[in-house]
C-alpha cells in the first residue's frame, strides 16, 4: 500500500584520519581534518555539490539514483510536484501507487477512507458491490445488508433492521420493501403485463401471491435446491386422466426490496408459463435458466440502479442449474431471438 519515503540524511562532518582518502569530486586527497563522508565516498566540503545547480551542498542533502541534490533543488526541480495539489513536495513525502504526495494531501484526499466511519484504512478492508470500502473490523459486530451488500451503518445506510428470520436489511433497502400482499398483488400484475409485452403470455385471470418468511419458504421448498426467494405451487386437477384445471399459488419471501421482489416474481411467473405451455419433464437447467432469463428481461424495464446487483448475481451464479442453465438460455435466445426461444420451450425437454 503506501509507504513513507526516506529521503533525508543529515550531513555529519567526520573528524577522522584522512590517510589515503581521495575526494570523489576532484580526485585529490582529502586533507587531514574536516571532510565529508557520504556513504562510502569522501568529499572536500566544497566539492560535494548539487547535481542540479552545481553549488556546494550545505545542510540536508538528498540522493536520487546515485546523484546528490540540495533541498531546494531537490523539491523544486528534481522531484515531480505533489500528485494531488501540484505544488512542490516537502521532506515528508508519501508514495502511493507510484505517485508522490504531501503527507496532508495524501491523508485528506488520497488515502483510502472507510465509508462507515471515515477513518483512514491502513490495513485490511472489505468492499461492497458499489465500491465502498470499509475497515474489516466493522464486521465483528456489524452486518452487511443481504440485499445490497452495503455495511449496515449510520453513515452509509442510515442503519438497518434484523428480521425475525435472521436477515439483516439496511434502511435503504427497507424503504421500498414489499411487506403487504396488496403491494405484492399489484406488482405481480405489473410484471405479468410486462411479460405479456415480451410475448410471455399468461392468460390466467388471478394468480394468488403470498408473502412468507424464510422458515416457511424452506418448508415449501422442502428438499429442492431452490433459490429461497420464491416458490410456485402448481395445483393440477385431473379428470379421466386428463388435466382439467391448473391453478397456481406464488410464494415470495417477505420484506424484499421492490426490485428484488420484481425479479423474483418474474422468475416465478415464468414457471407458471412453463407449466401451462411446456412439458413437466423438462430438464431443470432449461426450466430455471429460462426463469432467470425472464427475470433479466423484466429488470430491463426498471431504472432502479439496485438491479445491477441482481443482474450481477445472475451472471456470476455458479450453480449448474441456475447459473449454467441461465447462461446457455441467454446466449441461445440472444442469438435466435425471443420468439424462437419460446417456441423451443414448447417442444423440447433439454437445453439447446
Ligand atoms: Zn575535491
Ligand atoms: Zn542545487
Ligand atoms: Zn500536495
Ligand atoms: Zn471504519
Ligand atoms: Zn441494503
Ligand atoms: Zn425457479
Amino acid at each position: 500500500m503506501k509507504r513513507f519515503v526516506k529521503l533525508i540524511v543529515i550531513i555529519i562532518p567526520l573528524l577522522l584520519s584522512a590517510q589515503d582518502k581521495t575526494c570523489a569530486g576532484c580526485g585529490e586527497p582529502v586533507a587531514e581534518g574536516q571532510y565529508l563522508k557520504i556513504g562510502t565516498k569522501f568529499f572536500h566540503p566544497e566539492h560535494f555539490t548539487c547535481n542540479h545547480c552545481g553549488q556546494p551542498i550545505k545542510g540536508k542533502y538528498f540522493e536520487l539514483k546515485g546523484r546528490f541534490y540540495d533541498e531546494t533543488c531537490y523539491f523544486n526541480h528534481v522531484l515531480p510536484p505533489c500528485a494531488w495539489c501540484n505544488k512542490p513536495l516537502d521532506d515528508r513525502v508519501i508514495s502511493f501507487e507510484g505517485k508522490l504526495y504531501h503527507q496532508d494531501c495524501y491523508r485528506k484526499h488520497v488515502a483510502l477512507r472507510c465509508a462507515a466511519c471515515d477513518g483512514l484504512i491502513e490495513s485490511t478492508y472489505f468492499e461492497d458491490f458499489w465500491g465502498n470500502k470499509y475497515h474489516q473490523e466493522h464486521l465483528k459486530n456489524g452486518y452487511k445488508c443481504v440485499y445490497c451488500s452495503r455495511l449496515i451503518s449510520e453513515k452509509v445506510t442510515g442503519g438497518g433492521v434484523e428480521y425475525g428470520d435472521g436477515r439483516h436489511v439496511c434502511n435503504l433497502c427497507r424503504k421500498g420493501a414489499i411487506d403487504t400482499e396488496q403491494q405484492a398483488a399489484f406488482l405481480l400484475d405489473r410484471v405479468k403485463e410486462l411479460l405479456w409485452e415480451e410475448n410471455i403470455r399468461i392468460s390466467l385471470e388471478t394468480i394468488p401471491v403470498y408473502l412468507v418468511d424464510r422458515p416457511k419458504m424452506q418448508e415449501l421448498l422442502g428438499q429442492r435446491s431452490g433459490r429461497e426467494t420464491g416458490f410456485t405451487r402448481n395445483r393440477t386437477t385431473f379428470r379421466n386422466g386428463f388435466v382439467s384445471n391448473r391453478e397456481f399459488d406464488i410464494f415470495i419471501l417477505n420484506g424484499m426490496p421492490e426490485i428484488h421482489f420484481i425479479s423474483t416474481v418474474a422468475h416465478e411467473l415464468m414457471h407458471v408459463w412453463l407449466h401451462l405451455n411446456a412439458s413437466d419433464k423438462m430438464d431443470r437447467r432449461l426450466i430455471e435458466g429460462s426463469c432467470n432469463y425472464a427475470s433479466e428481461l423484466i429488470l430491463k424495464h426498471f431504472a432502479d440502479p439496485e438491479k445491477e446487483i441482481i443482474l450481477h448475481g445472475l451472471r456470476s451464479e455458479e450453480d449448474p442449474v441456475y447459473g449454467t442453465g441461465y447462461r446457455v438460455v441467454r446466449a441461445w435466445a440472444g442469438k435466435h431471438g425471443r420468439k424462437v426461444w419460446l417456441d423451443y420451450l414448447k417442444e423440447h425437454l433439454s437445453l439447446p
